[in-house]
């Protein structure tokens, strides 16, 4: 998926981003470099925020939810090992800047956000990007999307309790899940591995702190 990106004023603030804090900090796989250069993260921030947009920092958008640091989304794709062929599962569309990085490095990408006033503006966003390999779906994302399951890759942007049992279910023999777990003021960012036994393995990427999972098997009903 090619997204369509007008040439800008903040391309220099982009290549910064990746000088300054991507590429010291680890983050080395070109393709995820490649989409960090390219997707406007500006444009997925208020107004006021643009000048803001390509600091190393979680950004508000609205109803109380945050858009990720650029690191941590750039090391949770690079954690979910895609090379363009993979259909993937992501919880909590939020902005829908995480999305629009997985667009340009997966096949296709189903999103699930619970908010719907959130993911309608995430979906204007991506329209306006011509990310035409992503599909949205205003649901609680704690049980997957067992339609469209099983899938090669699941990335949950939203910390959770535990790890709901839905995703390794939905996951494909081989595939992975990244995912935040933990208390709520701060989680493990896990990469778990199914492996074609049916049995998984799990590594741990580091410490995070994301917006609650709210949902059936996440922080409560929602
Ligand atoms: N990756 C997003 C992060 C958004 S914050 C970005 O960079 O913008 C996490 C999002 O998860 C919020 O929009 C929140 O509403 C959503 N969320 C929380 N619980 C959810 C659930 N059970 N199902 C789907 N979305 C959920």
């Amino acid at each position: 998926m090619t997204i369509r990106v007008k040439r800008d004023i903040y391309e220099r603030q982009r290549q910064q981003m990746l000088d300054n804090h991507l590429i010291p900090r680890g983050i080395s796989q070109m393709q995820v470099l490649h989409a960090m250069l390219t997707v406007p993260r500006h444009i997925f921030v208020e107004e006021a925020l643009y000048s803001q947009a390509y600091n190393d920092c979680p950004l508000p958008i609205g109803e109380k939810q945050t858009i990720s640091q650029p690191y941590t989304v750039a090391l949770m794709t690079e954690a979910l090992k895609l090379d363009g062929t993979e259909r993937v599962l992501e919880i909590g569309t939020g902005s829908g800047y995480q999305t629009a990085v997985l667009s340009m490095l997966a096949y296709k990408v189903y999103s699930i956000e619970r908010l719907s006033t959130i993911a309608a503006r995430a979906r204007k966003i991506l329209d306006g990007l011509l990310c035409s390999n992503v599909i949205i779906r205003v649901a609680d994302g704690t049980t997957g999307w067992k339609d469209e399951a099983p899938f090669d890759a699941i990335i949950t942007t939203a910390g959770s309790p535990q790890v709901p049992s839905a995703y390794i279910e939905q996951l494909k023999p081989g595939g992975r899940l990244v995912i935040p777990v933990g208390p709520e003021d701060s989680q493990e960012l896990l990469r778990i591995t199914k492996k074609t036994d049916g049995s998984t393995t799990t590594e741990t990427l580091g410490g995070c702190r994301f917006v609650k999972l709210i949902g059936k098997h996440g922080w409560g009903k929602s």
